[in-house]
């Protein structure tokens, strides 16, 4: 059996951060795997192409680096906040390194006063956040440069899942390869993201590691023209938006704004999603975002991913794939159409969405309070409550699945840390980036 002093599960942001910090810091024999292919193999088009490979799902995002500490993952609630800001400075400034732009976004602090006050009439929360765009076509870049750093210096197997954590007496001992083989590892990193979140689970479970029940988050990615979204994207480029239906008293919020950006297919394990992402350089007419709504789940069932899917399931039904509709067909209670949507005034930017109707879909809880955010927006921005507006169903966040890990993200198998958007801790680029950066550092001052 070989062995290595660390061997990481999943080259996501999480995965290649943490091994960027132990190459960094002179670590040797390290593995990286990745189930997906090499970065120049990837086709967003297949099946899994947009969440697996070199970068994980980081290869075709957005590329929005969010700064804010309260933005895009749980973090603030296992380390102190000077620390986390500290540590998001330094994924920033590696990110920069790479080739992330120096130009920052988040609005001047009149402005983000103002957005306050006006989300505060609509009965919001405005969270102010501070971010850099990569765009979509830049990513790929920056991962390449990645790459580059990384080359020589530890053992990257792309085509390679990991099919189990191998450990003995409490003590993490390795990781058993898909082809057979087993390989034995002092530490062990699992980053397996969203892709390798259900696979988590049933390895969590198998080693007896507790989870935190979690939300589920559900909703619709919303396409308008873009001078509707401007008032917020202009102003604070992505604008967090909380609002606690009037209703169910449920927590719903606006997630990834893509100004001038297109709606996107995800698909992973046969279900098809939406997504949205925009470039830095080619500009749609139309702007994006999601309204999610939470929900979590504990006795007798507490299975958040399950339910997801269950309703991603449902839309595919349907649709065939994702579902598109006109709010105004959705608040009187009609299907669109391929003849309506021809006559709706927003055009699509996802042109393989099926005309249909989202109410067969998405229970009355969901769309009630999807319905009360759009009213709410108007005070942000005037005429997004409008027939025109599109909705895209659905959108699902399959991160759910918490674990109960320490503040070094090491869980109750020493020396095995979980980290990045598979361990249910982080939401984002940053956060994720960040989680390797906390393992790695752990692993170095432990050796
Ligand atoms: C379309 C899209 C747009 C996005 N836009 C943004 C954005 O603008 N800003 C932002 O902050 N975030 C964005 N995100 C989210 C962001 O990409 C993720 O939060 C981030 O990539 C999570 O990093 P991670 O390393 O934890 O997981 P991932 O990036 O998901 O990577 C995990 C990797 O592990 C691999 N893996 C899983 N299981 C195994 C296994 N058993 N063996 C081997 N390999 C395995 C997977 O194939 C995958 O490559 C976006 C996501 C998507 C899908």
């Amino acid at each position: 059996m070989s062995s290595y002093e660390v061997v990481i599960i999943g080259a996501g942001p999480a995965g290649l951060f943490a091994a960027l910090k132990l190459a960094d810091s002179g670590v040797g024999r390290i593995l990286l795997v990745e189930q997906g292919p090499a970065l120049e193999e990837r086709r967003r088009d297949q099946p899994g192409g947009i969440l697996c490979g070199w970068g994980g799902a980081g290869a075709f995002s957005d590329g929005k680096l969010i700064l804010s500490p309260e933005v895009g993952g749980f973090l603030s609630e296992l380390l102190v906040l000077e620390d986390l800001i500290a540590l998001i400075q330094e994924v920033d400034g590696i990110y920069q390194q790479l080739g992330a732009p120096a130009e920052l976004y988040g609005g001047d602090p009149d402005t983000l006063e103002l957005l306050k006050t006006k989300a505060r009439q609509g009965g919001m929360i405005f969270i102010p956040t501070h971010l850099r765009h990569i765009g979509t076509e830049n990513c790929q870049k920056i991962l390449k440069h990645l790459r580059e750093r990384l080359t020589g210096r530890l053992e990257i197997r792309t085509n390679c899942r990991a099919q189990s954590i191998l450990a003995k007496d409490g003590v993490v001992r390795g990781v058993g390869l898909d082809n057979g083989e087993q390989v034995g590892a002092r530490y062990v990193i699992a980053a397996p993201g969203r892709a390798g979140a259900a696979w988590m689970r049933e390895e969590a479970r198998r080693l007896a590691i507790p989870s935190i029940h979690s939300p589920v988050d559900i909703g619709v990615r919303v396409e308008v023209p873009a001078s509707v979204l401007s008032p917020l994207t202009e102003a604070a480029y992505e604008a967090k938006l909380i609002y606690y239906s009037r209703t169910f008293d449920d927590k719903v919020r606006t997630f990834c704004m893509n100004p001038h950006g297109e709606v996107v297919l995800e698909e992973l394990d046969g279900l098809v999603t939406v997504n949205g992402h925009s470039y830095a350089s080619r500009k749609t007419e139309n702007s994006n975002f999601a309204i999610l709504v939470s929900s979590t789940f504990t006795e007798p069932f507490d299975d958040p991913i399950s339910y997801g899917q269950y309703i991603a399931r449902l839309a595919n039904l349907l649709g065939k794939g994702a579902l598109v509709q006109r709010l105004g067909d959705l608040q009187v209670g009609r299907r669109t159409t391929a003849a309506r949507l021809e006559r709706c005034l927003t055009r699509p930017t996802l042109k393989s969405a099926t005309p249909g109707d989202l109410s067969f879909v998405l229970p009355y809880r969901y769309l009630k309070d999807i319905l009360e955010m759009l009213e709410a927006m108007e005070t942000m921005a005037p005429r997004i409550n409008n027939p025109h507006t599109l909705l895209y169903g659905v959108e699902v966040k399959f991160y759910s699945h918490r674990l109960k890990l320490s503040p070094e993200l090491e869980s109750p198998i020493c020396n095995l840390f979980i980290i990045g958007d598979g361990a249910g801790i982080t939401r984002g680029l940053v956060q994720a980036s960040a989680s390797g950066l906390i393992a790695a550092r752990a692993i170095i001052r432990g050796r």
